[in-house]
């Protein structure tokens, strides 16, 4: 996906302050933090929202998961707490359509969201 933000970040076209990478999954922080920690965890394939998910996906979804929780216990949140949140589509404020993990920590969140 040529015209896909995420994409060209993983392709090195877009500079990004990435944290993490392995042969499935990229971390990096977001540009625009909402928190002390705030990491978006990318698969490498294009896969544009959760909606797109297929049973082949399952390892992959599960690795992104491993990995935000291992970058938030890195950082040392692993006990007082960290957020993973996916936003799909329009009313969740989906605005990159390249799946993507956001992991937050470093301050206390409420519930429930806004
Ligand atoms: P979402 O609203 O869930 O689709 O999240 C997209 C996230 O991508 C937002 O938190 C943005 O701040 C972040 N973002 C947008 N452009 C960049 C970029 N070039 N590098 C890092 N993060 C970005
Ligand atoms: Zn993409």
């Amino acid at each position: 996906m040529t015209d896909c933000l995420f994409c060209r970040i993983l392709k090195g076209e877009i500079p990004a302050s990435i944290i993490y990478e392995d042969d499935h999954v990229v971390a990096f922080n977001d540009i625009n933090p909402q928190a002390p920690l705030h990491a978006l965890v990318v698969p490498r394939r294009h896969i544009a929202s959760l909606n797109d998910l297929t049973p082949e996906d399952d390892a992959l979804v599960g690795e992104m998961i491993r990995r935000a929780a291992a970058l938030a216990k890195e950082r040392g949140y692993a006990d007082r707490g960290f957020r993973t949140v996916f936003n799909t589509n329009a009313e969740a404020g989906q605005t990159v359509f390249h799946i993507h993990l956001h992991v937050l920590g470093g301050r206390r969140f409420t519930w429930p969201p806004g």
